[in-house]
């Protein structure tokens, strides 16, 4: 039964866009591209080849930019902030896009000075496009976000990625190693992979659900389907490691751990992983995919967010450590903060980072009061201890390259706008921010929003303009400060009464 409905959800996926479609008709849900991929991955040899066809309505007719990340790990980063992103050490990894056509037509694509980003000139024609390109890439070793131990193969913003055209034009941001340097939009994965069959996988798509298509000798083709996502992630993992699951609601939560880590910790992070999925489930709004995966990797990246998959790096498996749930609640909660409601993580990194630590801690604080108590106060004294960012003209919201190191990018980035909204919950009660949020969260399901958009969502919400209370905070304009504090007081008194 589940086969049979994944392979009709992967059908029809294909059925629509086979339709004959009026190119001014539609709308952002229905215009979303469709990515389809074939890709082999060598786990010995550490390389990853294949093709991806990407079929989208251009907004601008000229041109289609692409993020290939993997092309940033190919060249050598000198600076503390790239060490501490990739680890001591790191090698370099190739890249090589072999083939490029638009439309079935071969074109030469444009590498731009930024590593990442590559120009693809489409001819001015209405209606759906379609950019097919082969690629070929040996991984880099680091302890970033893709890469490789003896054990597993994480790929984490690998296969090439659409640059977003908005009403501010092209976003062809350098990658920053400062935050998660990404922003892309909601669109369908199809994605065939082809492994040796001892290795197993876990990624965006239900994998539960995954359809072999083919095995040889050797070799099996796993087909992977995701709805609805702004990114695939994929993880292949060799025998070592075993998974836990539950069930919560409609969706199956789980934890992949290695036999070498400590089952206790590992049963502990899956316990949080479980329980603040069905939390955020209920505050926030449905979360609509049917599997979420929670994979131990290797390297240092601490936890990182994909849709309906994170990763946790292996140090949090280790015995008797507790970073390991407050990690993996912080990247469960990314699911509906950069997830389900996506915004631009390299200009307004506050927009996801901060509402997602304000739901963690709303979590920690009613699952485990000491320990939420404890993570409450760290994040007010952090995101209240300004003065040394007001002299240094850093703030929330400034894009990442702003952001001189990794400090100063959590205290204003994490623990100012956490702060904010606790200080909210504070004025408005827990039920009445969870509402709001949940009806902020449905009103752009899907979709990518902005800082300005916020604002204008909380001036409604509170019945008067919230530009001086956020300009305080995110801005850290010292001027507005009185107004903020007035601001909270008469929100405090007008739903006291309620
Ligand atoms: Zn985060």
């Amino acid at each position: 039964m589940k086969k049979w409905v994944s392979m009709v959800g992967c059908s029809l996926l294909f059925l629509t866009w086979m339709l004959p479609v009026n190119a001014d008709e539609g709308t952002a849900l229905t215009r979303k591209p469709l990515y389809r991929a074939n890709v082999r991955i060598d786990p010995i040899k550490k390389e990853v080849a294949g093709t991806v066809t990407i079929t989208f309505w251009p907004k601008d007719p000229t041109r289609a930019y692409l993020h290939l990340y993997p092309n940033v790990f190919t060249e050598e980063h000198q600076g503390m902030l790239w060490e501490e992103l990739l680890g001591n050490g790191p090698t370099l990894g190739s890249y090589t896009n072999k083939k490029l056509l638009v439309d079935g037509v071969a074109v030469v694509g444009k590498q731009t000075k930024d590593l990442n980003i590559l120009e693809v000139p489409l001819e001015g024609q209405k209606g759906p496009r379609k950019i097919v390109m082969e690629f070929e890439m040996t991984l880099p070793r680091n302890d970033g976000r893709m890469s490789y131990d003896d054990q597993s193969i994480w790929l984490g913003n690998w296969l090439p990625v659409l640059a977003v055209y908005d009403k501010e034009g092209w976003h062809l941001d350098p990658y920053e190693p400062v935050g998660d340097p990404f922003y892309s939009e909601n669109a369908d994965y199809d994605v065939n992979v082809t492994l040796p069959k001892d290795y197993q996988l876990a990624s965006t798509a239900p994998d539960r659900a995954a359809k072999q298509v083919s095995a040889g000798e050797r070799e099996k083709t796993i087909q992977l389907c995701a709805e609805n996502v702004r990114d695939f992630a994929l993880v292949v993992m060799d025998a070592s490691y075993q998974r836990t699951e539950t069930k919560v609601g409609e969706t199956v939560v789980r934890t992949w751990w290695r036999k070498t880590d400590d089952p206790a910790t590992a049963a502990q992070i899956h316990e949080a992983a479980a329980e603040s999925l069905a939390y955020f489930h209920h505050q926030l709004g449905a979360y609509p995919y049917s599997e979420f995966d929670v994979v131990r990797t290797g390297g240092a990246i601490n936890g990182m967010e994909y849709p309906a998959l994170v990763f946790l790096d292996g140090r949090h498996f280790f015995s008797g450590e507790e970073t390991g749930i407050v990690t993996v609640v912080h990247e469960t909660a990314h699911q509906w903060f950069y997830g389900l409601l996506g915004n631009n993580q390299v200009k307004e990194a506050w927009l996801d980072e901060g509402f997602t630590e304000y739901v963690t801690l709303s979590y920690l604080f009613q699952q485990d009061p000491l320990l939420g108590a404890e993570r409450v106060r760290r994040r007010l004294e952090q995101g209240t201890s300004v003065q040394y960012y007001v002299a240094e003209e850093l703030r929330p919201w400034q894009a990442l390259s702003a952001f001189p190191n990794n400090q100063s990018y959590s205290d204003l980035v994490y623990s100012r706008p956490s702060s904010m909204l606790w200080l909210l919950q504070g004025a408005w009660g827990e039920e009445r921010v969870h509402d709001v949020l949940k009806q902020y969260v449905e009103k752009y399901r899907y979709q990518v929003v902005t800082g300005k958009e916020w604002e204008a969502f909380l001036s409604e919400m509170a019945g008067e303009n919230a530009s001086a209370f956020l300009d305080y905070w995110l801005r850290v304009d010292m001027s507005k400060q009185e107004q903020a504090a007035a601001w909270l007081e008469r929100q405090r008194l007008k739903h006291q009464k309620k």
